[in-house]
């Protein structure tokens, strides 16, 4: 009998799951990880929006991202086979490429900021039912060469919401193209999906089903 019941409480799922949908900081994961959090800038904008481009206010002060573990995992993944790579498209990168966090986990009370300067669900998700970032299951993000920081040239620039960040995109020249089909390809390698209209966002399958979140970022 004790022997069933020690069996029960090893195997009980919850454990598992609980710990995957805990927040954390990913470069505890991944330290050479490079977070520049687009939403601490005085210089961010949505670019392309009907109206022209829009400067967005500052929602965060410090450059700390957060996702939940189990994305964090997957993002280790991408990061560890990008560093391999020595050289891509006729250039050399002697330390490998990496990832650069532009946003991740984002408190919902931001989302409806967000909605507020852009109220188009294709870009920005109500905050009504909520973005997989107030889950801390997204995360937008590109390439750089880790020997000088420096991003890999992709279509667009973060948050811009014109028809060129769409993945089926591809009246661009083909380094461009390669660069973002690198990421795509890694990220789909590390298990996570894309979405259509952005080149830059990726999130862990079922996103939706981890808790919504309004913890405040420092
Ligand atoms: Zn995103």
């Amino acid at each position: 009998m004790k022997t069933i019941l020690l069996l029960l409480f090893f195997s009980l799922p919850v454990f598992s799951q609980s710990a995957d949908d805990e927040l954390i900081n990913p470069k505890e994961l991944i330290p050479d990880l490079v977070v520049d959090l687009r939403y601490t800038a005085n210089d961010h904008y949505f670019l392309n929006l009907p109206n022209g481009d829009v400067k967005l206010p500052k929602f965060y002060t410090n450059n700390e991202t957060l996702v939940i573990l189990r994305a964090a995992k997957m993002l280790k993944t991408a990061q560890d086979s990008l560093r391999n790579i020595k050289s891509f498209n006729g250039n050399s990168y002697p330390e490998g490429i990496g990832l650069k966090i532009w946003d991740g986990y984002r408190p919902r009370s931001v989302q409806y900021l967000l909605f507020e300067i852009f109220p188009n669900p294709v870009y920005v998700a109500d905050p009504n039912s909520g973005s997989m970032h107030n889950r801390g299951g997204a995360i937008d993000l590109t390439l750089i060469d880790l020997s000088t920081g420096e991003e890999l040239e992709m279509p667009t620039e973060f948050d811009d919401f014109s028809d060129a960040a769409g993945l089926g995109y591809n009246d661009l020249p083909q380094n461009v193209i390669n660069n973002r089909e690198m990421l795509k390809s890694v990220m789909q390698y590390a298990g996570f999906l894309t979405y259509s209209a952005e080149w830059w966002h990726y999130n862990v399958p079922g996103a939706n089903t981890y808790p919504l979140r309004d913890y405040q970022l420092k």
